[in-house]
């Protein structure tokens, strides 16, 4: 029986964040340059209004600058899109996030293609996905979850080179570019979805292995090799035996344990990695728009 470690993102995302308050204090007394965030939030979806406010008050407790514009849901994607433009060109904004989902009526993929790269610190426009892909982290920013996955990954193993990696999920923000990061570190990589031919026996291959597939549970301990390390995105809403609701992950958590050598809770796992590397692109956005040296966060 093994024990299986407990990984706590909680305390990781603080010690990033206070790097990144650390490299932000720098970066002003150095060179007068206080970076800025700017999120756009259109519409009044609930869970949108509290990841913006919540984004908004980690910008500020790390000294970032945090900006938000707010457009009602009837707004056109013309609209939209001339907002983005300003803030492209508003040089006291370095990150600009745009929350999704996005009202029916407006492409999603448009008004990402529309962020300045060097500005687009949710790591979703193409330009970044191509560096991503040709030439790791160097270039790109990075997608937050995906990146603050690694960290989590480099704590939990004095080394990936050569590991057997298995993504569970292939969207753009979260399985591929966890691929192409797991990849860049020398992983051997396996990208598993709906399609895939037994799951469960192409999991049991993963030394590593990152479930992001957005169902509550569905891997079950006897699909995890044992002593490999997992890393659960899933944030699933389910209801609890005394009836309120609760956070699951995609991994069946209580199972996992004696056979995963370190797993990552939901919550406090990914979850607060997220918000930390979205501040940790911000500065570092900050800082290779002006040319300058980035912290190595
Ligand atoms: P998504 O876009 O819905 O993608 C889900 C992926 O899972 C797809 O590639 C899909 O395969 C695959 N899949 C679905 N059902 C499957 C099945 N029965 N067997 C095998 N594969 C299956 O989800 P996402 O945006 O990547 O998010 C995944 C989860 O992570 C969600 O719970 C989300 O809430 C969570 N999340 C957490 C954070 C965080 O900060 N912690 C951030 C982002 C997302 P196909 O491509 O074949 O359809």
């Amino acid at each position: 029986m093994i024990a299986t470690r407990r990984i706590d993102g909680k305390a990781r995302a603080d010690r990033l964040v206070a790097d990144v308050a650390a490299a932000t204090a720098k970066l002003k007394a150095q060179a007068g340059i206080a970076p800025g965030l700017c999120a756009v939030l259109v519409g009044d979806d609930p869970a949108s209004k509290v990841y913006v406010r919540n984004k908004g008050k980690a910008a500020t407790a790390a000294g970032i600058q945090s900006f938000q514009e707010t457009l009602p849901a009837t707004i056109s994607e013309a609209e939209l899109l001339a907002l983005i433009a300003r803030l492209n060109a508003d040089d006291s904004v370095d990150g600009i996030l745009v929350q999704l989902p996005l009202p029916k009526h407006i492409d999603p993929q448009r008004v990402i293609d529309a962020i300045d790269p060097g500005k687009d610190v949710d790591g979703f426009h193409v330009e970044n996905v191509g560096h991503l892909w040709s030439g790791g982290m160097k270039r790109a920013l990075v997608p937050c979850t995906p990146y603050g996955c690694l960290l989590l990954l480099r704590e939990a193993l004095p080394s990936l080179t050569g590991a057997e990696a298995v993504v569970l999920g292939r969207s753009n923000i979260v399985g591929k570019p966890m691929a192409a990061l797991l990849l860049a570190e020398s992983c051997t990589v396996s990208v598993a979805h709906s399609k895939t031919r037994d799951l469960p026996g192409v999991l049991r291959r993963a030394d590593i292995l990152v479930a992001a597939v957005g169902r509550p549970e569905m891997v079950r301990g006897d699909w995890i090799k044992p002593g490999a390390v997992v890393i659960d995105v899933g944030i699933n809403r389910v209801a609890g035996p005394d009836g309120k609701s609760k956070l699951v992950g995609d991994v069946a958590f209580a199972e996992a344990q004696g056979i995963a050598g370190a797993i990552t809770p939901v919550p406090g796992g990914v979850g607060p990695m997220t918000i930390a590397c979205l501040l940790r692109n911000t500065v570092v956005a900050a800082c290779r728009r002006r040319g300058r040296a980035e912290p190595d966060l």
